[in-house]
């Protein structure tokens, strides 16, 4: 068996330097030059995972096929690299303590006290080797969450730094992202937070091989220079990440500065050239649109876009696929609220989408906002929460039931979404709504039929209420069509309107399929529709 290599990426001096970018940037040379690369990502809370969290706190849940609610690092992870992540690929401190402990309480530790070292940082090792000892990647690159420096993480780069001892310098490789401000006043860059940053990562023994710092205008070769001599790494070493116009840039910036070709000699790998041409072709059809759309999104956590993270990127990729930018307004649902002048609020929209949600807050604008669309003929795309409340709107404004709503936001005569049979006995919260990937069946000659050319397929899903079956023909009387059925419960997995130009709505999310060379089929059709109710 070849030595699997292990890159791990830390993060310094500030938050935010987008180090999901790096790492999936570092996956993807790697990947183009033929290497078999896998990411995962440590997060140093406490919860098992973010689930529970609230997307104000923690932004979108990602969701893996497996059905783990993960990280959004996990997304770029799966974006970049065009291959799907699992439970495996993400480590959060609540999982490896939740492990510890189950094991203490079983009497596995025989007698010992149990400690942070070495219990914890085994279990950590444990996790990190995991993907390695598959024989099924040649690199395993780690991202460890937060910054150093923080408590949290200590344990994690503890147990980096015992692994990278094991394995020896030829089998690892520890770079570090950190950051360059340029002081106005002075009218210089600053490298001290740099070399804070480095000497607070040598206190706990690690010394980094690599430094990739984050400016806004990118380093001369002479603070590159200095960085290298005060932080002990070799001047090739330093490596500069400016600021660029899409994320999807990032790699080409890296491959620039030579950063896949320092990591291939450090490891004493061998590999072939790298071939990115697919990528450059997205990053010009990114930069270079021919036109462009503006997409409505009316949801209630707009002020935190990370919140929508997937369905965001899911426009750039249809975006390139169809020529265009797509523009965003968002239009938050409160506003809606009175059902009195939607117009005003959606105007110069080419398409809505309403997007998941939880809860009552917002429902009635996220109504209200539907029935516009519907009835103004505007390309519409509900996902999960939002083919729930296009349900709710069908109901109430054309089959005539006034008090039609979901259950999750009130009881009435008319729950035309309902709870799961499957959910009904559930009451914990974590990891206990219908996760994952689920099969979805087709109906030929639908407009979804067109969008997929296939009858079957599985899409990932997140709920816990469904459409509910007992008005399945009522509305099917009344011009709605179920495209999209789940054949092993018959569940509503697609509903649309035949007579309208882009009705579309789905249980499940496809923005968290969506690649970035490869655009999910659905934003693909339905920025499509935007062009085409543009142009008329
Ligand atoms: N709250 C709804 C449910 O649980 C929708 C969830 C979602 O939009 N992800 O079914």
């Amino acid at each position: 068996m070849k030595n699997v290599k292990y890159i791990f990426l830390t993060g310094g001096v500030v938050s935010s330097l987008g180090k999901g970018i790096a790492a999936s940037s570092i996956g993807l040379l790697l990947k183009s030059r033929g290497l078999r690369v896998t990411l995962q990502k440590f997060d140093p809370y406490i919860n098992v995972d973010p689930g529970t969290m609230s997307p104000y706190q923690h932004g979108e849940v990602y969701v893996t096929e497996d059905g783990a609610e993960t990280d959004l690092d996990l997304g770029h992870y799966e974006r970049f690299l065009d291959m799907n992540m699992s439970r495996a690929n993400n480590t959060t401190t609540g999982q490896v303590y939740y492990e510890v402990i189950l094991r203490e309480r079983r009497g596995d530790y025989l007698g010992a006290t149990v400690q942070v070292v070495p219990h914890i940082t085994d279990e950590i090792k444990r996790r990190l080797t995991e993907l390695g000892n598959t024989n099924k990647y040649d690199v395993v690159i780690t991202e460890i969450g937060g910054t150093v420096g923080d408590i949290e993480s200590l344990p994690f780069l503890e147990a980096m730094r015992q692994h990278m001892l094991k394995v020896g310098r030829e089998n690892s490789l520890s770079i570090h992202l950190t950051y360059v401000p340029f002081i106005e006043a002075a009218g210089e860059i600053k490298t001290k937070p740099t070399q804070h940053s480095v000497k607070t990562l040598l206190e706990i023994g690690i010394q980094p091989d690599i430094l990739v710092i984050r400016s806004h205008k990118g380093i001369s070769q002479d603070i590159k220079e200095k960085i290298a001599l005060f932080c002990n790494v070799r001047n090739d070493c330093v490596v500069s990440a400016k600021d660029v116009p899409t994320i999807y840039q990032v790699p080409l910036e890296l491959s620039n500065e030579k950063l896949d070709d320092i990591i291939i000699d450090k490891l004493k790998i061998r590999a072939k050239k790298p071939d990115l041409a697919k990528w450059k072709k997205l990053v010009n059809k990114i930069n270079n649109p021919k036109s462009e759309v503006t997409v409505g999104v009316c949801g209630k956590y707009n002020m935190v876009p990370d919140a929508y993270k997937s369905i965001l990127e899911a426009f750039v990729h249809s975006g390139a696929e169809n020529d265009v930018k797509v523009n965003i307004k968002w239009i938050s649902a409160q506003d809606l609220e009175s059902g009195k002048d939607s117009g005003k609020y959606l105007k110069g929209i080419d398409g809505l989408l309403v997007p998941y949600g939880f809860g009552e807050r917002g429902t009635e604008g996220k109504i209200h906002a539907i029935k516009y669309v519907r009835e103004n003929k505007i390309p519409f795309f509900g996902i999960c929460f939002g083919m729930q409340m296009a349900v709710v709107e069908f109901a109430r404004n054309v089959l005539k039931l006034k008090d039609a709503n979901s259950t999750e936001v009130r009881k009435t005569k008319n729950n035309v979404i309902d709870l799961m049979e499957e959910q009904k006995g559930i009451t914990e919260k974590g990891g206990t709504m219908r996760l994952g990937s689920y099969a979805c069946n087709i109906k030929k000659g639908s407009k979804t039929y067109n969008t997929y050319k296939t009858s079957h397929i599985t899409e990932r899903h997140r709920h816990r209420y469904e459409f509910n079956n007992r008005f399945r023909m009522e509305f099917e009387d009344a011009g709605m069509v179920f495209s999209g059925i789940n054949p092993d419960k018959d569940l509503v997995e697609i509903i649309e309107i035949p007579s309208h130009p882009w009705f579309v709505a789905c249980q499940f999310h496809p923005e968290l399929k969506s690649r970035a060379t490869k655009a999910h089929p659905l934003f693909r059709e339905f920025i499509k529709a935007c062009k085409k109710y543009k142009k008329n």
